[in-house]
């Protein structure tokens, strides 16, 4: 555990110190009292974003032109951006059932601090399709075109699991669980390749996810210790905890989330060919050249991240190995 400045910017919400999104989910641990509004304020508001406000990107951290000229690399990140800004819009949205439904303050305010950071994620994942040059009163017809797909098969799908739990003020940690583990701790390892994978390419991009990596490390840190303490105080709860995962993980196998995010992965593939000493020697994980690296294995290698991760973030929360029947 990182320990904590009393004052001043945060170690894990300062640009330069955060650590990376799967480091940090697997090594700190944040409390939603510690992570309370004022904290936010400091730490994400004057911290994080201090010079990244309307983009998420600092001034310095340039869309290059060969973002901007037609082709597959384009295509991929638009495609990418396009979809999770319609995710983000969706979570926002879902979020506000956990401001309402919060059993208490310091739950509130984090709730509160997660919409507003979710809202933020929507919004410069949707600023930055205008500067890869979608004309900007085309932008919410474009995205929704783009999304429609992925917003039927994928998303309302996820919602119409999630919306009977998240809404019901009885279920409260059911919904923080469904956010944690079956939402988050599932797409954060996607989010953390992306990074990746856009560093070099497109300095904007890569602000733009590290911005949202340094926000995720807190909702799946801060999420999982209110399942953890949840689970200590009413172990009672465990059954019905492992109902939802069981359900969660059931509905991740059959909605189509491969099919429709490996043809960009194989738009990039294509792309980056194109940009060859720019990447010579860039590793897309320790030992692995993006250049090298193919779309499949980019894929298992984020599957792979998302295991790990899980497996020690359930340990933490209690719950790693299946409770013997009482
Ligand atoms: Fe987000
Ligand atoms: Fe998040």
């Amino acid at each position: 555990m990182t320990t904590q400045k009393p004052t001043g910017i945060p170690p894990e919400t300062d640009w330069s110190t955060a650590p990376g999104l799967l480091d940090g989910a697997k090594e700190l641990i944040l409390t939603p009292e510690h992570c309370n509004l004022a904290y936010w304020l400091r730490g994400v508001a004057q911290g994080t974003l201090a010079g990244r406000v309307d983009t998420g990107h600092s001034a310095q951290a340039a869309t290059p032109e060969h973002m901007r000229e037609p082709g597959p690399l384009r295509d991929a990140l638009i495609h990418e951006l396009g979809l999770r800004s319609v995710s983000e819009e969706r979570a926002t949205r879902i979020l506000g059932h956990y401001v309402t439904n919060a059993p208490n303050i310091p739950q509130m305010e984090f709730f509160a601090t997660q919409l507003v950071d979710e809202t933020r994620h929507a919004m410069v994942f949707r600023r930055h399709l205008v500067e890869l040059g979608i004309p900007e009163k085309e932008l919410l017809t474009y995205v929704a075109d783009l999304a429609d797909d992925y917003r039927k098969r994928v998303l309302d799908p996820l919602e119409e699991f999630a919306l009977p739990i998240v809404s019901d003020p009885e279920d409260f940690i059911g919904a923080v669980a469904i956010f944690t583990i079956v939402v988050e701790g599932v797409l954060a390892p996607a989010a953390e390749l992306s990074e990746r994978k856009w560093d070099l390419l497109d300095p904007a991009a890569g602000e733009i996810a590290h911005g949202a990596a340094i926000d995720e490390i807190r909702h799946l840190t801060v999420g999982s210790t209110i399942i953890r303490e949840a689970l200590i105080e009413n172990p009672g709860y465990r059954p019905r905890l492992d109902r939802i995962l069981e359900q969660g993980r059931q509905l991740w196998n059959e909605v189509p989330d491969k099919e429709i995010v490996m043809p960009r992965e194989h738009l990039f593939q294509e792309g980056m060919r194109a940009h060859t000493d720019l990447l010579k020697e860039y590793e897309v994980w320790p030992g692995r050249l993006l250049l090298d690296s193919l779309p499949d294995e980019r894929y298992a290698m984020a599957e792979q991240w998302t295991d790990e991760m899980a497996d020690v973030r359930m340990a933490y929360m209690g719950l790693g190995t299946p409770q013997p029947e009482r």
